[in-house]
C-alpha cells in the first residue's frame, strides 16, 4: 500500500478519506477530503489536500483520453442490451 504513514486529520477532528478526483482538470488524482465528504446526510467541512502530485498535461491528455473511451464502450453495451 502507498497509504503515508501519518494520515492527516480534518477539520473535524477526525481522520480523512483518500478519495479519487474524476474532474476534467484531474482525472485520477487523489487528495484527502473530510470523511463526510460522500455522505448526503452531513455536511463536509472544507477540508481539502492532494495526495497525488498534479498531473503532466501529457498524462492528463492520455487520461481523458482513456476515459471517453470507456464511457463509449460503456453506452456502447448499453444500447445493445436495450434491443
Ligand atoms: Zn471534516
Amino acid at each position: 500500500m502507498d497509504m503515508p504513514k501519518v494520515i492527516p486529520v480534518c477539520y473535524c477532528g477526525n481522520p480523512v478519506k483518500l478519495n479519487t478526483s474524476w474532474s476534467n482538470n484531474n482525472p485520477g488524482r487523489r487528495f484527502f477530503g473530510c470523511k463526510k465528504f460522500d455522505n448526503a446526510f452531513q455536511k463536509p467541512c472544507q477540508f481539502f489536500s492532494w495526495f497525488d502530485p498534479p498531473l503532466t498535461p501529457r498524462l492528463r491528455v492520455v487520461l481523458l483520453g482513456l476515459l471517453k473511451k470507456v464511457k463509449s464502450l460503456e453506452d456502447a453495451r448499453k444500447k445493445e442490451r436495450r434491443t
